[in-house]
């Protein structure tokens, strides 16, 4: 009659749930009373380049060219100027051949694990990771295997990735700057790591694939620059997003990188136009390629996220609540106060209006994520709140 699957209570995004919740809280209790932490939806403007860009492309002539279908692997100038951005920032020699215009991560990851991956293959997930993962992986047969970062730093722990890696190991999706942890991978880390996939797949005869989610990459606090993870290891793709550089979650653009020396590069990306086209994935949206020659390298004011970062993370501390200091992008993990975090976050919801997601889904029980990618303002509002519900559970005075 219809997927049983999908209809079991669970099998929903717990983050796009609270969000909801948070706006039909607003509706009854008024916008400015509900601080609404749920959801990574930036909330800066996009940065002028992204206006004058959509206003050009806006007036071409050619009304085809700007609404209508392209091709299934992006237009070819969208492609080179990725290529060329790429190359120039950090010095790998792609081309327009190595790109794969897509809307948005999600979009690239859920393509990139149908085009490597059989089932009953198997990939591997640091813990945290981003909820979509095991979905992307669950819905292409294979089997996500979580691996616990390093509880004391939220780095992968390279020992305990070894040990998990199998004759079925297909890929590693990576995630830095991570969310929700907002951990940024030391390059040691990644070396180590890197290192440690070349020896097992060689014992493995065959590649493990690593998938390098990147929608983060700007938005780092330690100035501590990500190393490019093609330069580390061939067996790379590089899943990148403009939602949160440029400010455009809504409007789903992004790209897939596949280097020259991955392993069957030519072959995956013919898998991968495939796998698009059965995930119902047409073609990236075309105004949003049109603009991006005109304004890649460019980002919101992203600065915004570190004075967001000091203010909520100073006022947890003092509170008495323990919290991961993020180093990059707009999350904060919070541990809660009681072993169930979900019971936590709930009764935070009910009493202070506070909304929070549990990490139970990020594959790690015991803290929630806080999205701090809202304004200072409502940051400002929510002080009182999170100060009461630190006295509610005698963090504080
Ligand atoms: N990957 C990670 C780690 C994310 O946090 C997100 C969105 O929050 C995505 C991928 C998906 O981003 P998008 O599909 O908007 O590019």
């Amino acid at each position: 009659m219809y997927n049983e699957q999908l209809c079991l209570s669970g099998a929903g995004d717990v983050i796009m749930e609270l969000n909801a919740y948070a706006k039909a809280l607003s509706a009854v209790h008024g916008a400015e009373n509900v601080f609404n932490y749920s959801i990574g939806n930036p909330d800066l403007r996009p940065p002028r380049s992204v206006y004058d860009a959509i206003r050009a492309v806006l007036e071409e002539e050619d009304q085809m060219a700007v609404h209508g279908y392209g091709p299934a692997l992006g237009l070819p100038e969208t492609r080179e100027a990725v290529a060329a951005h790429i190359r120039e920032r950090f010095g790998a020699p792609l081309t327009a051949e190595n790109i794969y215009m897509v809307a948005g991560s999600c979009a690239g990851l859920a393509i990139a694990v149908r085009a490597l991956v059989k089932p009953g293959d198997e990939v591997i997930l640091i813990a945290p990771y981003f909820t979509e993962y095991p979905v992307f992986i669950e819905a292409a047969g294979a089997k996500p295997v979580s691996v616990p970062a390093d509880p004391s730093t939220f780095y992968p722990d390279v020992d305990a990735i070894g040990r998990a890696i199998t004759p079925r190991t297909k890929a590693i999706i990576l995630n830095t700057p991570n969310n929700p942890s907002g951990a940024v991978y030391p390059e040691e880390i990644l070396r180590k790591l890197t290192d440690l996939l070349k020896r097992r797949a060689v014992a493995n005869g065959r590649p493990i694939y690593l998938i390098s989610d990147e929608p983060y990459r700007e938005i780092v606090f330690t100035g501590r620059e990500q190393p490019y993870l093609m330069d580390l290891y061939d067996d790379t793709i590089v899943s990148y997003s403009f939602s949160k550089s440029l400010s455009l979650a809504g409007d789903r653009i992004g790209y897939l990188a596949f280097g020259d020396k991955l392993a069957f590069r030519k072959q995956i990306m013919a898998a991968a136009v495939n796998a698009g086209r059965l995930l119902g994935h047409t073609c990236a949206p075309t105004l949003f390629q049109k603009i991006l020659p005109r304004c890649i390298g460019d980002t919101a004011d992203l600065e915004r996220y570190r004075e967001n970062r000091d203010l909520l993370a100073g006022h947890l501390e003092a509170c008495g609540f323990d919290i991961v200091p993020p180093e990059g992008t707009f999350f904060l993990l919070m541990k809660s106060p009681v072993p169930d975090a979900g019971v936590f976050a709930r009764l935070a919801a009910e009493r202070q209006r506070l909304i929070m997601v549990p990490t139970d889904a990020f594959g790690l029980p015991g803290y929630v994520r806080l999205a701090f990618c809202v304004s200072p303002d409502m940051i400002r509002r929510s002080l009182p709140a999170f100060t009461d519900l630190a006295r509610e559970y005698g963090l504080t005075d």
